[in-house]
């Protein structure tokens, strides 16, 4: 049973194909330890699945002391022999040979068979993956970043790792953490050039700029990396430190872009559909009831595509009293995305063509003057999960559109050269992991999908 490279018998494999009789040592921590006068049970679990491993060890065995001082997080290595169980939930139990007790945990092992809250156990994230919850999120989280790659690579885009640091805002898609090896001078303005870099850097809001220029050589490609942003919101949705996923497609326009976006993320429910089921279940069961027909019901449901101008007369005809008015030409808030995708349309919605007074100068203008091709995917529960566009490819347009936002040409002579050497209509989205985490997970705070979450005040870990 014990993998190749591997002395060890994963439980899930134990679980799923041990066979009665089978020789087998387990490798992990106790999550309880009860018994009686004839013998004690060690549920053991070793990350490898939601499920633990009962061990049982008979009163007459010559390490029953042992087994009895094996508390809860404890450390063990258990050999012996597997029987099925008569318990409930279970097809198997391993009567316990030789017990090896690595380490007996203190007696107040902070996670201990009850329900603990979320902000407890996100203060001590070092212990929380040992937990039902985190565990499953983990597991999760490591097979569908796996799934990003293979999404794409599928589709034969090429995979750029855009850099960490960079000189350039991103067209200001978040604030941003300065990287300086400069101490700080009270009083004195700064001068840049005696920095590192010899300029003022930051870590990257974005690798979209990077991402077209690939996409000018490769046709289709995508980024996938730690996207960094110093915004001071403390949301649930909003950390700042986050993965991001950037498609960039080359001879593309928004629909194409739309396409590639949907496709996308049914893939990836898909793949956590099938891959996690236990893990799913459990969300299903535990953190949000009906998870599991909600990502169903967006397999079989296609998506719902309307234009910011239909979006703002759904909104001002609802009836509803947001918080921030409602009109044209402002950006939506999350309330009134989540008016629209969860009480109007109830499915995930893509909206398209917003003013371009509120989107970034690198967007395509589209005829009618007023609005450019962005697209930004809404989806029941979490709100914006996508946002993207097409982008400028024509020279002139984009030099009206830096003047009017105020972006120096001479910082962006590369970005410029594009639509001067082999310009092509192309386009692109970002997609944040956690956010589809969120979505995929039933977890309401992006803390608690990412393992050591970075927000404003707190750096733990
Ligand atoms: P929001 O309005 O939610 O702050 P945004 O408009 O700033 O998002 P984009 O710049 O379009 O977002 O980034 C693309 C995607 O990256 C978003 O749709 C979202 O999924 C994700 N994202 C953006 N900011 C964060 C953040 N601070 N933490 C986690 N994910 C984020």
């Amino acid at each position: 049973m014990a993998e190749s490279g591997s002395r060890r018998s994963p439980v899930k494999a134990l679980l799923d194909q041990g066979r009665e009789g089978q020789q087998v040592s387990v490798e992990g921590w106790v999550r309880t330890r009860r018994g009686s006068k004839e013998c004690t049970f060690l549920e053991i679990n070793d990350g490898s699945c939601l499920a633990n491993l009962q061990v049982v060890v008979d009163a007459q065995h010559e390490q029953f002391a042992i087994a009895e001082q094996a508390t809860t997080g404890s450390s063990v290595i258990v050999t012996g022999t597997l029987v099925s169980s008569p318990g409930k939930g279970q097809r198997v139990e391993l009567q316990a040979g030789s017990i090896d007790l690595l380490q007996a945990a203190d007696g107040d092992y902070p996670i201990q068979k009850k329900r603990h809250s979320f902000e407890y156990l996100r203060s001590i994230a070092h212990l929380r993956v040992r937990s039902n919850t985190f565990g499953a999120v983990a597991r999760v989280r490591s097979v569908l970043f796996f799934a990003v790659h293979e999404f794409f690579q599928q589709r034969g885009f090429v995979y750029l790792q855009a850099p960490m640091i960079t000189a350039s805002d991103a067209e200001g898609a978040g604030d941003m953490f300065q990287v300086t090896t400069l101490e700080p001078q009270s009083g004195e303005a700064v001068d840049w050039s005696k920095d590192f870099f010899g300029k003022k850097v930051n870590l990257t809001v974005s690798g979209q700029l990077e991402a077209e220029l690939f996409a000018h050589a490769f046709h289709d490609i995508y980024t996938f990396g730690p996207t960094f942003r110093a915004e001071n919101s403390n949301t649930s949705r909003h950390a700042a430190e986050f993965w991001m996923c950037e498609p960039e497609i080359g001879f593309a326009d928004l629909d194409d872009n739309r396409r590639l976006a949907e496709d996308f993320l049914r893939f990836f429910i898909q793949a956590g559909l099938e891959r996690c089921p236990e893990d799913l279940a459990f969300f299903d069961q535990r953190i949000e009831q009906g998870l599991l027909a909600k990502l169903n019901k967006i397999l079989e449901s296609d998506f719902e595509t309307i234009t910011y101008t239909e979006a703002v007369r759904l909104l001002e005809a609802s009836g509803e009293n947001f918080e921030f008015p409602v009109s044209w030409g402002h950006d939506l808030q999350s309330e009134h995305e989540r008016y629209l995708t969860e009480k109007k349309i109830g499915r995930p919605t893509f909206v398209v063509d917003y003013p371009k007074e509120i989107k970034a100068f690198y967007m395509r203008l589209n005829d009618d003057g007023k609005t450019v091709a962005a697209m930004d995917l809404l989806v029941p529960g979490v709100g914006e999960i996508v946002g993207g566009s097409q982008r400028e490819e024509r020279m002139d347009h984009l030099q009206a559109r830096m003047k009017e936002f105020g972006v120096p040409e001479d910082e962006y002579w590369w970005y410029l050269d594009l639509r001067r050497y082999g310009s092509v209509p192309h386009s692109g989205f970002g997609i944040g992991f956690e956010r589809v985490l969120m979505y995929i997970t039933g977890l309401s705070n992006i803390r608690d999908v990412i393992p050591f979450p970075r927000t404003p005040g707190n750096v733990a870990f």
